[in-house]
């Protein structure tokens, strides 16, 4: 019998939010980006939840020919952009749109033969300093690109680096958004700025053609804790889920598990959880996590090993051996334990812990 571990892929709440990315930009299309294997999800696992979508976005071509092969035949962004020059045959052959951020990228493609021009978008360093050209080169390179026969349609693109948050005493886009109208103001071509934490926080300035909802898809909030699932109604798309597999008995003075990092004050009983940081679970999750066992929220104890972890029974005693623990997502009678919770409480964030679910953990769609 495998491990009784698990994840959970729920089509529904993916459709869900995906909803949610639209009526938060009515007049928007919606990119569902799926970099990073669909934030852990896996491709193929999220697909069916967010088939809906006007188009994909991801960063590796390999991704890229996994949705065609699941027959998406709508856009595709890369949003990266190509990594070598011979990408660009894949962009031709799949019919990928490619985001272009430099100088080298203009080169590869103006050497580029292909029969279908390339649908592109220009991307623009509005100030996160990451990808994208400075906002004095950005005329030029746009002039550059048009002036391509390898060049179809160019949008126009730049992404925020503190949509989620307040900056310097303002709202976290204005410096950016002043940059970008400032550089782009009068070119021609469709616009996509707002990742998930601008389409639920500044939808009005920021969701114009196209918007990139990410994280939100999976149910993951982008400014927890100022907010949390329920206040933007988004619903986890996964639910890694385990069992107990052993039980014990504490005395005052007993610890848990290596470096003994959890000491009872009282006499307590514990359960040994079948999940631990090789499947995914994050090791720097202190002492207090929340986790839910047969539905019922209690805390971890102690460290997590590599195959196991420890939690608190002492408040469940109808729990023991074999009784379902819900690390996160969608418990059962209804429970439910978000995603940003155990991130935050582990000095993360959700995004991470998606990303990080391990392959050794068996995903199951429903
Ligand atoms: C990852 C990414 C997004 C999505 O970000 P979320 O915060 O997950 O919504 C959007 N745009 C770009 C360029 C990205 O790399």
């Amino acid at each position: 019998m495998p491990r009784p571990i698990e994840a959970l892929v729920h089509a529904e709440a993916l459709a869900h939010n995906l909803g949610r990315a639209r009526a938060q930009a009515p007049n928007a299309r919606v990119w569902a980006v799926v970099k990073a294997n669909a934030y852990g999800h896996g491709i193929e696992n999220a697909y069916p939840g967010l088939r809906a979508a006007d188009g994909f976005a991801l960063l590796d071509l390999a991704e890229a020919q996994r949705l065609r092969a699941l027959d998406w035949r709508g856009p595709i962004l890369l949003l990266e952009g190509v990594f070598e020059p011979r990408d660009l045959e894949l962009c031709s052959r799949l019919k990928l749109w490619h985001a272009v951020h430099c100088e080298q990228q203009i080169d590869w493609l103006a050497m580029h033969k292909t029969h279908e021009p390339h649908r592109v978008f220009l991307k623009l360093n509005s100030g996160m300093n990451r990808l994208g050209f400075m906002p004095a080169a950005f005329r030029a390179a746009y002039a550059r690109l048009d002036a391509l026969p390898q060049v179809d349609e160019i949008g126009l693109m730049t992404h925020f680096s503190d949509a989620d948050a307040l900056r310097f005493g303002a709202d976290g886009i204005a410096q950016q958004l002043a940059a970008y109208e400032a550089a782009t103001e009068g070119l021609a071509g469709e616009r996509t700025l707002a990742n998930s934490a601008a389409t639920l926080r500044h939808p009005a300035r920021t969701a114009n053609d196209w918007v990139r909802a990410g994280i939100m898809c999976y149910g993951g909030v982008p400014d927890f804790p100022e907010h949390d699932a329920a206040h933007w109604d988004l619903r986890p798309a996964m639910t890694l889920r385990s069992r107990l597999i052993g039980v014990q008995q504490l005395q005052p003075g007993d610890s848990v598990g290596y470096g003994s990092a959890f000491t009872a004050e009282a006499a307590m009983r514990i359960g040994v959880v079948a999940c631990g940081y090789a499947d995914g679970y994050p090791r720097h999750a202190p002492t207090g996590t929340p986790i839910l066992v047969d539905g019922q929220r209690t805390r971890t104890l102690g460290r997590v090993s590599m195959d196991m972890l420890a939690v608190d029974l002492s408040a469940l005693p109808a729990s023991g051996f074999g009784s379902e623990v819900t690390l996160w997502g969608e418990g059962p009678r209804g429970s439910r334990l978000p995603i940003d919770e155990v991130a935050h409480a582990a000095g993360t964030i959700g995004y991470e812990l998606m990303c990080a679910v391990a392959p050794r953990v068996p995903v199951h769609s429903v």
